[in-house]
């Protein structure tokens, strides 16, 4: 759902109503609304911020398993890292955050960004670069990424990154080819990671997508989009069992955490295109990866057609505050 300035009115309008039949239809209905908007805000910040609305919440541990963590990047490459997590304030003022009257106690507003001209998307390469890491993503710089074959992750992300980014350009928008380290509040149409996982031995096979929760409604589409065409494509699986807390937290999404990260606006997404490790997955990534790249564009173009841009960037957000830092301990899993 989208959390807009629109829901003050009708909280506002909640208040004051009631004075005929009229008045109180209107006033149960805007009550329904608004209770909705509650409810669905809520819910939307609950899986990310279970910690700091214990209150409203019946079971703050389930809350807290679905907690993103921006100190791995996914968990092929993270697991049993505990690196801590970057500087929060900078994060969020990074983003352009500030209160303004009217908005909830603690909650922070964030203009919509001045944006024009042609579409713009954002490719990353995932572990390209990973030398560049600033101090806050420093437990980065060794994350190179999975390796089989004599292939390297970085290399088969970066040539796919690359081909999808001309076949974007061919089409008129405007596409970067991002390294590991993206520039702080990256304000784009769509953003996707390209990753490839590895498991070690070779068995397992097939792709899959994630986002972080402290967003827009946007991401679930441009999934949405980027799943359909994806396996149609490549006859992969999708391993939904493989989505690990890595990939829901990766530190590119998380702008409230990661100065380095895109803007709240820009609908981010996470590919893991496939396994490196498998001969199969391999063959797609190293031998045909204009397939995948077609596919990729292809799913890019469709969520951008069904999304124009005053439906990203129109009104601001308003989002519900952060929970408190945590001490940076390990979390198993991701
Ligand atoms: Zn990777």
């Amino acid at each position: 759902m989208r959390i807009g300035r629109d829901a003050q009115p009708h909280l506002r309008a909640h208040r004051s109503a009631g004075r005929s039949t009229a008045d109180q239809l209107r006033a149960l209905r805007i009550a329904l609304l608004a209770g909705a908007f509650i409810a669905g805000s809520i819910g939307l910040s609950g899986l990310w911020s279970g910690m700091a609305l214990p209150a409203l919440h019946g079971s703050t541990r389930a809350l807290e398993a679905t907690r993103p963590s921006t100190t791995a990047v996914e968990a092929e490459v993270a697991e049993g890292q505990s690196a801590p997590g970057g500087d929060t304030a900078a994060a969020v003022a990074a983003a352009g955050a500030k209160t303004q009257p009217g908005d909830p106690p603690g909650w922070v507003r964030i203009p919509k960004p001045a944006i024009s001209g042609p579409r713009k998307v954002g490719i990353q390469a995932g572990h390209w670069r990973t030398s560049e890491a600033p101090p806050e993503l420093r437990q980065l710089i060794d994350q190179t990424g999975t390796s089989w074959a004599g292939y390297t992750e970085w290399e088969t992300n970066l040539d796919i990154a690359e081909r999808v980014a001309a076949i974007l350009r061919a089409k008129g928008i405007s596409a970067d080819v991002l390294p590991t380290v993206i520039p702080p509040g990256y304000v784009a149409d769509a953003f996707v990671a390209l990753h490839s996982d590895g498991d070690g031995t070779g068995d397992k096979s097939g792709f899959k997508l994630a986002h972080s929760s402290r967003r827009t409604p946007h991401e679930d589409a441009l999934q949405r989009h980027l799943t359909e065409v994806y396996a149609a494509a490549t006859g992969l699986a999708y391993d939904a069992a493989g989505i690990s807390g890595g990939m829901r937290g990766y530190y590119a999404h998380s702008w409230s955490r990661v100065r380095n990260s895109t803007s709240p606006f820009t609908p981010s997404v996470i590919l893991e295109m496939g396994f490196l490790s498998n001969d199969n997955d391999r063959g797609l990534i190293v031998d045909e990866p204009d397939r995948l790249a077609r596919a990729i564009a292809a799913g890019i173009l469709n969520f951008l057609e069904a999304t124009p841009r005053d439906a990203l960037f129109g009104q601001d957000l308003v989002v519900p505050p952060a929970p408190p830092r945590r001490s940076p301990t390990p979390t198993p899993g991701t």
